[in-house]
Protein backbone atom coordinates (compact mmCIF):
# COMPACT_ATOMS: atom_id res chain seq x y z
CA UNK A 1 0.00 0.00 0.00
CA UNK A 2 1.05 3.66 -0.44
CA UNK A 3 0.40 6.52 2.25
CA UNK A 4 -0.03 9.71 -0.08
CA UNK A 5 0.12 12.57 3.15
CA UNK A 6 -1.99 15.89 2.08
CA UNK A 7 -3.44 13.73 -0.94
CA UNK A 8 -6.83 15.98 -0.29
CA UNK A 9 -4.82 18.84 -1.81
CA UNK A 10 -5.06 20.12 -5.16
CA UNK A 11 -1.78 18.40 -6.55
CA UNK A 12 -2.35 15.41 -3.93
CA UNK A 13 -5.76 14.73 -4.98
CA UNK A 14 -4.85 14.23 -9.17
CA UNK A 15 -2.13 12.09 -8.43
CA UNK A 16 -4.70 9.90 -5.60
CA UNK A 17 -6.97 9.70 -8.42
CA UNK A 18 -4.22 8.40 -11.22
CA UNK A 19 -2.50 6.14 -8.48
CA UNK A 20 -5.32 3.90 -7.91
CA UNK A 21 -5.96 2.81 -10.85
CA UNK A 22 -2.63 1.07 -10.02
CA UNK A 23 -1.95 0.42 -6.54
CA UNK A 24 -4.19 0.39 -3.14
CA UNK A 25 -4.18 4.32 -1.27
CA UNK A 26 -3.98 5.55 1.83
CA UNK A 27 -4.57 9.21 1.96
CA UNK A 28 -3.43 11.15 5.37
CA UNK A 29 -4.67 14.86 5.27
CA UNK A 30 -6.03 17.25 8.20
CA UNK A 31 -7.73 18.85 5.77
CA UNK A 32 -6.14 22.26 6.69
CA UNK A 33 -6.13 23.37 3.07
CA UNK A 34 -7.26 20.38 1.30
CA UNK A 35 -11.10 19.46 0.93
CA UNK A 36 -12.77 15.59 1.69
CA UNK A 37 -14.53 15.64 -2.02
CA UNK A 38 -11.52 15.88 -4.12
CA UNK A 39 -10.53 12.44 -2.68
CA UNK A 40 -10.93 9.59 -4.87
CA UNK A 41 -13.26 7.37 -3.11
CA UNK A 42 -11.20 4.03 -4.15
CA UNK A 43 -8.53 5.19 -1.27
CA UNK A 44 -8.74 4.90 2.33
CA UNK A 45 -9.44 8.83 3.73
CA UNK A 46 -8.06 9.23 7.24
CA UNK A 47 -8.18 12.39 8.79
CA UNK A 48 -4.91 13.23 10.70
CA UNK A 49 -1.67 15.40 11.24
CA UNK A 50 1.42 14.47 9.91
CA UNK A 51 3.50 15.78 12.70
CA UNK A 52 1.13 13.74 15.21
CA UNK A 53 2.82 10.42 15.79
CA UNK A 54 0.17 8.66 17.04
CA UNK A 55 -1.63 9.56 14.27
CA UNK A 56 1.16 7.86 12.28
CA UNK A 57 1.72 5.01 14.29
CA UNK A 58 -2.03 4.02 14.25
CA UNK A 59 -1.50 3.91 9.99
CA UNK A 60 2.34 2.43 9.93
CA UNK A 61 0.98 -0.31 12.47
CA UNK A 62 -2.44 -0.64 10.52
CA UNK A 63 -1.22 -1.28 7.32
CA UNK A 64 1.67 -2.53 5.25
CA UNK A 65 2.95 0.86 3.42
CA UNK A 66 5.77 0.14 1.05
CA UNK A 67 6.25 3.72 -0.09
CA UNK A 68 4.94 7.43 1.36
CA UNK A 69 4.41 10.26 -1.24
CA UNK A 70 4.46 13.72 0.76
CA UNK A 71 2.24 16.30 -0.78
CA UNK A 72 1.22 18.19 2.52
CA UNK A 73 2.87 21.50 3.03
CA UNK A 74 1.79 24.90 3.20
CA UNK A 75 2.89 26.61 0.06
CA UNK A 76 2.44 30.44 0.02
CA UNK A 77 5.94 32.44 -0.37
CA UNK A 78 3.67 35.48 0.51
CA UNK A 79 2.68 33.88 3.66
CA UNK A 80 5.94 32.29 4.17
CA UNK A 81 7.43 35.67 4.78
CA UNK A 82 4.95 36.89 7.67
CA UNK A 83 4.74 33.66 8.92
CA UNK A 84 7.61 31.79 8.69
CA UNK A 85 7.08 29.40 11.71
CA UNK A 86 4.50 28.20 10.36
CA UNK A 87 5.87 27.02 7.00
CA UNK A 88 9.14 25.52 9.71
CA UNK A 89 6.75 23.56 12.00
CA UNK A 90 4.60 22.35 9.10
CA UNK A 91 7.04 21.76 6.05
CA UNK A 92 10.25 20.52 8.24
CA UNK A 93 9.20 19.93 11.92
CA UNK A 94 6.18 17.84 10.75
CA UNK A 95 8.11 15.79 7.68
CA UNK A 96 10.77 15.03 10.49
CA UNK A 97 8.63 13.21 12.61
CA UNK A 98 7.34 11.40 9.27
CA UNK A 99 10.48 10.50 8.38
CA UNK A 100 11.14 9.06 11.91
CA UNK A 101 8.23 6.88 11.62
CA UNK A 102 8.83 5.75 8.22
CA UNK A 103 12.11 4.90 9.84
CA UNK A 104 10.82 3.39 13.00
CA UNK A 105 8.22 0.95 10.64
CA UNK A 106 11.40 0.27 8.22
CA UNK A 107 10.00 1.89 5.27
CA UNK A 108 12.32 3.48 3.31
CA UNK A 109 10.76 4.80 -0.13
CA UNK A 110 9.93 8.67 -0.08
CA UNK A 111 8.93 11.04 -2.90
CA UNK A 112 8.71 14.40 -1.67
CA UNK A 113 7.19 17.58 -2.89
CA UNK A 114 9.65 20.29 -3.91
CA UNK A 115 9.63 23.81 -5.52
CA UNK A 116 11.35 25.92 -8.50
CA UNK A 117 11.96 28.24 -5.05
CA UNK A 118 14.51 26.48 -3.95
CA UNK A 119 16.95 27.77 -6.47
CA UNK A 120 16.05 31.66 -5.50
CA UNK A 121 16.37 34.09 -8.62
CA UNK A 122 18.32 32.10 -11.35
CA UNK A 123 20.04 33.30 -14.20
CA UNK A 124 19.54 31.23 -16.78
CA UNK A 125 17.09 30.96 -19.59
CA UNK A 126 16.60 26.76 -18.84
CA UNK A 127 17.17 25.96 -15.02
CA UNK A 128 18.50 22.16 -14.48
CA UNK A 129 18.87 20.48 -11.29
CA UNK A 130 22.60 21.08 -10.91
CA UNK A 131 21.94 24.62 -10.34
CA UNK A 132 22.72 26.52 -7.05
CA UNK A 133 19.89 26.58 -4.37
CA UNK A 134 19.63 29.78 -2.73
CA UNK A 135 15.89 30.51 -1.97
CA UNK A 136 14.97 33.95 -0.93
CA UNK A 137 11.80 33.12 0.98
CA UNK A 138 10.72 31.07 3.99
CA UNK A 139 8.34 28.72 2.03
CA UNK A 140 11.89 28.27 -0.97
CA UNK A 141 13.72 27.60 2.42
CA UNK A 142 11.54 25.28 4.14
CA UNK A 143 11.82 22.50 1.00
CA UNK A 144 15.38 22.75 0.49
CA UNK A 145 15.68 22.06 4.22
CA UNK A 146 13.58 18.73 3.81
CA UNK A 147 15.73 18.16 0.52
CA UNK A 148 18.82 18.28 2.77
CA UNK A 149 17.47 16.26 5.11
CA UNK A 150 16.41 13.48 2.40
CA UNK A 151 20.01 13.52 1.64
CA UNK A 152 21.63 13.52 4.83
CA UNK A 153 18.93 10.13 5.53
CA UNK A 154 19.75 8.28 2.48
CA UNK A 155 23.63 8.30 3.82
CA UNK A 156 22.88 7.30 6.99
CA UNK A 157 19.56 5.45 7.15
CA UNK A 158 19.40 3.90 3.62
CA UNK A 159 16.12 6.07 2.76
CA UNK A 160 15.31 6.52 -0.95
CA UNK A 161 13.98 9.02 -2.24
CA UNK A 162 12.70 11.15 -5.33
CA UNK A 163 12.25 15.03 -4.96
CA UNK A 164 10.46 16.81 -7.13
CA UNK A 165 10.71 20.29 -7.77
CA UNK A 166 6.99 21.84 -9.59
CA UNK A 167 7.56 24.79 -11.18
CA UNK A 168 3.53 26.57 -12.01
CA UNK A 169 0.91 23.36 -11.08
CA UNK A 170 -2.55 24.55 -12.94
CA UNK A 171 -4.92 23.07 -14.85
CA UNK A 172 -7.57 20.54 -13.24
CA UNK A 173 -8.45 16.85 -14.11
CA UNK A 174 -9.87 15.79 -17.34
CA UNK A 175 -13.06 14.62 -16.01
CA UNK A 176 -13.56 18.24 -14.19
CA UNK A 177 -14.64 16.49 -11.04
CA UNK A 178 -10.98 17.63 -9.12
CA UNK A 179 -9.48 20.88 -9.82
CA UNK A 180 -7.73 23.76 -7.83
CA UNK A 181 -9.95 25.28 -4.52
CA UNK A 182 -7.76 26.90 -2.36
CA UNK A 183 -9.02 29.47 -0.29
CA UNK A 184 -7.92 32.04 -0.50
CA UNK A 185 -7.08 31.79 -4.16
CA UNK A 186 -3.60 33.22 -4.99
CA UNK A 187 -2.32 31.89 -8.00
CA UNK A 188 -2.70 33.39 -11.31
CA UNK A 189 -4.59 31.18 -13.94
CA UNK A 190 -7.66 30.28 -11.27
CA UNK A 191 -7.72 33.96 -10.70
CA UNK A 192 -8.02 34.90 -14.35
CA UNK A 193 -10.55 32.50 -15.00
CA UNK A 194 -12.69 33.51 -11.58
CA UNK A 195 -12.73 37.12 -13.08
CA UNK A 196 -13.93 35.51 -16.13
CA UNK A 197 -16.63 33.85 -14.76
CA UNK A 198 -17.83 37.17 -12.82
CA UNK A 199 -16.65 36.09 -9.79
CA UNK A 200 -13.90 38.89 -9.23
CA UNK A 201 -14.30 42.02 -11.04
CA UNK A 202 -10.53 42.42 -12.33
CA UNK A 203 -7.44 40.94 -11.92
CA UNK A 204 -4.17 42.81 -11.07
CA UNK A 205 -1.16 42.43 -13.10
CA UNK A 206 1.90 42.47 -10.45
CA UNK A 207 4.73 44.51 -12.47
CA UNK A 208 5.54 45.20 -15.64
CA UNK A 209 8.98 46.54 -15.23
CA UNK A 210 10.54 43.30 -15.09
CA UNK A 211 13.73 42.21 -17.15
CA UNK A 212 11.52 40.20 -20.12
CA UNK A 213 10.14 41.16 -23.29
CA UNK A 214 6.83 42.45 -22.21
CA UNK A 215 7.90 43.23 -18.25
CA UNK A 216 5.89 40.85 -17.10
CA UNK A 217 6.83 37.38 -15.40
CA UNK A 218 7.77 34.80 -16.64
CA UNK A 219 6.71 30.96 -15.49
CA UNK A 220 6.77 27.56 -16.82
CA UNK A 221 2.92 26.29 -16.52
CA UNK A 222 2.52 22.11 -15.95
CA UNK A 223 -0.53 20.32 -15.80
CA UNK A 224 -1.78 19.22 -12.71
CA UNK A 225 -1.89 15.04 -14.29
CA UNK A 226 1.41 15.84 -16.09
CA UNK A 227 2.64 16.17 -12.49
CA UNK A 228 0.63 13.33 -11.10
CA UNK A 229 2.22 10.72 -13.78
CA UNK A 230 5.67 11.60 -12.77
CA UNK A 231 5.24 11.02 -9.15
CA UNK A 232 3.96 7.76 -10.56
CA UNK A 233 7.12 7.03 -12.76
CA UNK A 234 9.12 8.17 -9.66
CA UNK A 235 7.43 5.85 -7.00
CA UNK A 236 7.95 2.89 -9.74
CA UNK A 237 11.68 3.66 -9.85
CA UNK A 238 11.87 3.39 -6.09
CA UNK A 239 9.75 0.22 -5.72
CA UNK A 240 11.76 -1.10 -8.55
CA UNK A 241 15.03 -0.14 -7.43
CA UNK A 242 15.75 1.47 -10.45
CA UNK A 243 16.77 4.92 -8.47
CA UNK A 244 17.68 5.23 -4.79
CA UNK A 245 17.92 8.76 -4.83
CA UNK A 246 17.25 11.46 -7.49
CA UNK A 247 15.60 15.18 -7.84
CA UNK A 248 13.96 16.17 -10.66
CA UNK A 249 12.34 19.22 -11.90
CA UNK A 250 9.11 19.06 -13.24
CA UNK A 251 8.23 21.66 -16.12
CA UNK A 252 7.40 22.54 -19.41
CA UNK A 253 10.36 23.91 -20.26
CA UNK A 254 8.15 26.76 -22.32
CA UNK A 255 7.69 29.90 -20.24
CA UNK A 256 4.82 32.38 -20.89
CA UNK A 257 5.13 35.70 -19.58
CA UNK A 258 1.80 36.78 -16.97
CA UNK A 259 0.20 38.78 -19.96
CA UNK A 260 0.59 35.80 -22.43
CA UNK A 261 -1.51 33.83 -19.84
CA UNK A 262 -4.09 36.67 -19.53
CA UNK A 263 -4.40 36.34 -23.73
CA UNK A 264 -4.64 32.58 -23.82
CA UNK A 265 -7.20 32.79 -20.59
CA UNK A 266 -9.17 35.37 -23.25
CA UNK A 267 -8.64 33.00 -26.43
CA UNK A 268 -9.74 30.05 -24.84
CA UNK A 269 -12.86 31.28 -23.22
CA UNK A 270 -13.69 33.96 -25.35
CA UNK A 271 -14.56 36.24 -22.70
CA UNK A 272 -11.97 39.93 -22.25
CA UNK A 273 -10.67 40.38 -18.96
CA UNK A 274 -10.60 43.35 -16.97
CA UNK A 275 -6.71 44.35 -16.27
CA UNK A 276 -4.92 46.64 -13.26
CA UNK A 277 -1.30 46.76 -13.49
CA UNK A 278 -0.23 47.42 -10.11
CA UNK A 279 3.26 47.06 -8.45
CA UNK A 280 5.82 44.16 -7.68
CA UNK A 281 4.62 41.23 -5.82
CA UNK A 282 7.76 41.04 -3.20
CA UNK A 283 9.31 38.14 -3.71
CA UNK A 284 9.07 37.26 -7.44
CA UNK A 285 11.85 35.81 -9.51
CA UNK A 286 11.51 37.38 -13.33
CA UNK A 287 11.63 34.20 -15.20
CA UNK A 288 11.49 30.54 -13.64
CA UNK A 289 11.79 28.10 -16.69
CA UNK A 290 12.60 24.10 -16.21
CA UNK A 291 14.41 22.13 -17.82
CA UNK A 292 13.33 18.37 -17.82
CA UNK A 293 15.33 16.71 -19.53
CA UNK A 294 17.04 15.09 -16.63
CA UNK A 295 13.61 12.96 -15.81
CA UNK A 296 12.93 12.52 -19.60
CA UNK A 297 16.44 10.64 -20.09
CA UNK A 298 16.28 8.96 -16.57
CA UNK A 299 12.04 7.87 -16.25
CA UNK A 300 11.18 8.63 -19.76
CA UNK A 301 8.55 11.39 -18.35
CA UNK A 302 7.80 15.04 -20.08
CA UNK A 303 4.83 17.16 -20.14
CA UNK A 304 1.98 16.44 -22.65
CA UNK A 305 -0.34 19.33 -22.05
CA UNK A 306 0.12 22.55 -23.39
CA UNK A 307 -0.75 25.99 -22.14
CA UNK A 308 -4.44 26.31 -24.01
CA UNK A 309 -4.90 22.44 -22.86
CA UNK A 310 -3.76 23.78 -19.31
CA UNK A 311 -6.19 26.63 -18.92
CA UNK A 312 -9.21 24.59 -21.35
CA UNK A 313 -9.43 21.97 -17.98
CA UNK A 314 -9.27 24.54 -15.50
CA UNK A 315 -11.91 26.25 -17.35
CA UNK A 316 -14.29 23.58 -17.07
CA UNK A 317 -13.72 22.92 -13.85
CA UNK A 318 -14.10 26.06 -12.73
CA UNK A 319 -17.18 26.58 -14.65
CA UNK A 320 -18.71 23.23 -13.28
CA UNK A 321 -17.74 24.88 -10.18
CA UNK A 322 -19.59 28.24 -10.51
CA UNK A 323 -22.92 26.45 -10.96
N1 LIG B 1 0.37 37.13 -10.72
C1 LIG B 1 -0.26 38.31 -11.10
N2 LIG B 1 -1.51 38.53 -10.62
C2 LIG B 1 -2.17 37.66 -9.79
C3 LIG B 1 -1.52 36.47 -9.42
C4 LIG B 1 -0.24 36.24 -9.90
O1 LIG B 1 0.30 39.12 -11.83
O2 LIG B 1 -3.30 37.97 -9.37
C5 LIG B 1 1.73 36.84 -11.25
C6 LIG B 1 2.77 36.62 -10.16
O3 LIG B 1 3.34 37.84 -9.75
C7 LIG B 1 3.75 35.70 -10.87
C8 LIG B 1 2.88 34.88 -11.82
O4 LIG B 1 1.66 35.62 -11.95
O5 LIG B 1 4.66 36.44 -11.64
C9 LIG B 1 2.55 33.49 -11.29
O6 LIG B 1 2.10 33.64 -9.94
P1 LIG B 1 1.43 32.46 -9.15
O7 LIG B 1 1.02 33.02 -7.82
O8 LIG B 1 0.36 31.84 -9.98
O9 LIG B 1 2.58 31.37 -8.99
P2 LIG B 1 4.07 31.47 -8.38
O10 LIG B 1 4.97 31.68 -9.57
O11 LIG B 1 4.11 32.57 -7.37
O12 LIG B 1 4.27 30.13 -7.77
Amino acid sequence: MILVVGGAGYIGSHLVKELVEKKQVIVLDNLSTGHRYLVDERAVFIQGDLGNRADLDAIFEKYPIKAVMHFAANSLVGESVVDPLKYYQNNVAATLTLLETMLKYNVKNFIFSSTAATYGIPNVELITEDYSTNPINPYGRSKLMVEQILADFASAYGLNYVALRYFNAAGAHESAEIGEDHNPETHLIPIVLQHLLGQRDKISVFGTDYDTPDGTCIRDYIHVTDLARAHILALEALLDGKKKTAIYNLGNGLGYSVKEVIETCEKVTGRKAVIEYTDRRPGDPARLVASSQKIYEELGWKAEYSLEEIIASAWKWHSRNAK
